[in-house]
């Protein structure tokens, strides 16, 4: 076996309902929480009052810092991590992040900007585009709550941030970035809409196999990557058909929690490569762009990938002991078809892509993900590839 490592949170809160307990779990990390909210519905369903009055039941002082309901950006962090810095955050403080992927990621860039006073923006830290300064003194105790089953951003050590100039998204990253307590609620996200369920359920769903298969695999992830793709798959149909289900909730984001340990640890590949380049290029919303590429992705690596790929088949379909290739065969038609339930355009067309935007797609496509792909794709038939999709 190969030497691995396994990084993850050091405490983990799953359970329907269990928001309710988020003042006991944040009194363990500081007496004045400075909370990201995810959007502003959760003002109006009433999920931010609750919330807020159970910290203040445990003597947690909540301090609403900002509304955020788009993927953050270099001001965004260099802002909040600013009015941090002004109401002297520190010793006994902790942040508390409230939403989806977007608000995890702030809150994650903001409570390690604001202890690592070298650098002046969060760019510095960026890999790719800044100083690439590192990320030294332990940032500020992250409690993370997402209300949306699926980026699995609360498991992780990095958060993405977008950069105008050149306009790309790249990570802030530290292994001491991982939240110190995640609180995973599956109830918070019985009001989330059909289409938001199904891209999120779809991104996890391909966070789970791109972590399986990637070059940079490793054991325990895989294990959770089996064990997540056995509850999405059959489950997500039925989260997007009646988003009030307790059990397709609970497996959705059981499943999207996995994915986030799974890709922290081992990397992800083409489909999320491609993902990011359509997020900067075409703003395709993350879920939709890994939904719309997961199947090229699968066609790209059913060769080089046919062991890992029938693994997963014969994991969560009721394939048995037919061939690794038939195997594989059946999970492609497989996510094929609940590509086509879910309404998932198959054309890159169809979420705004031009051909002129090609050469850029390609460009953009480089980075971690695309380098954890099983099969590695010179320029040329890379965009030969997303070509064929337009
Ligand atoms: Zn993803």
């Amino acid at each position: 076996m190969n030497d691995y490592e396994f990084l993850c949170p050091p405490r983990i809160a799953f359970g329907w309902g269990r928001r309710r307990e988020v003042g006991a779990l944040a009194q363990t990390l500081g007496r004045r929480a400075f909370v990201v909210l995810g959007s502003r519905t959760l003002h109006k369903n009433g999920v931010w009052a609750e919330v807020s009055a159970a910290l203040q039941q445990a003597g947690v002082e909540p301090v609403l810092t900002t509304v955020l309901a788009r993927e953050p950006e270099v001001l965004d962090v260099d802002d909040l991590a600013a009015t941090l810095r002004q109401r002297d955050a520190g010793s006994g403080d902790l942040l508390l992040a409230l939403g989806g992927g977007a608000a995890l990621d702030l809150a994650k860039a903001v409570s390690a900007l604001v202890t690592n006073r070298h650098g002046s923006s969060v760019r510095d830290f960026l890999e790719g585009v800044g100083k690439g300064l590192q990320i030294t003194d332990p940032p500020l105790p992250l409690l993370a709550l997402p209300t949306t089953g699926g980026t699995g951003t609360e498991a992780t050590k990095n958060a993405v941030i977008a950069v105008a100039d050149p306009p790309v998204k790249k990570s802030i990253r530290s292994p001491l970035m991982v939240p110190r307590i995640v609180l995973i609620d599956p109830e918070l996200a019985v009001s989330v809409s059909p289409e938001t369920t199904a891209w999120t359920g779809m991104d996890a769903i391909t966070q789970l196999i791109e972590s399986y298969i990637c070059r940079f695999a490793k054991p325990i992830p895989q294990a959770l990557a089996l064990h997540g793709l056995q509850l999405a798959l059959p489950m997500v149909r039925q989260a997007v058909r009646d988003g009030k289900s307790r059990p397709a909730r609970e497996a959705l984001a059981h499943a999207a929690l996995l994915s986030g340990m799974a890709l922290a640890n081992s990397g992800l590949g083409f489909a999320h490569g491609v993902a990011a380049a359509l997020g900067v290029y075409a703003k395709v919303p993350h879920g939709l762009a890994c939904a719309l590429m997961l199947p090229v992705a699968l066609r790209v690596n059913r060769d080089v990938a046919e062991k890992p790929l029938a693994e997963l088949a014969r994991a969560a379909l009721p394939v048995g002991m037919h061939s690794d290739s038939a195997a594989v065969l059946a999970l492609i038609d497989h996510i094929d078809a609940l590509c086509a339930d879910l309404k998932v355009p198959a054309k890159l067309s169809q979420v705004g892509v031009q051909a002129s935007q090609l050469d850029d797609l390609v460009q953009g496509s480089r980075g971690n993900s695309m380098n954890g792909n099983p099969r590695q794709l010179a320029d040329a038939e890379l965009r030969r590839i997303l070509e064929e999709r337009l």
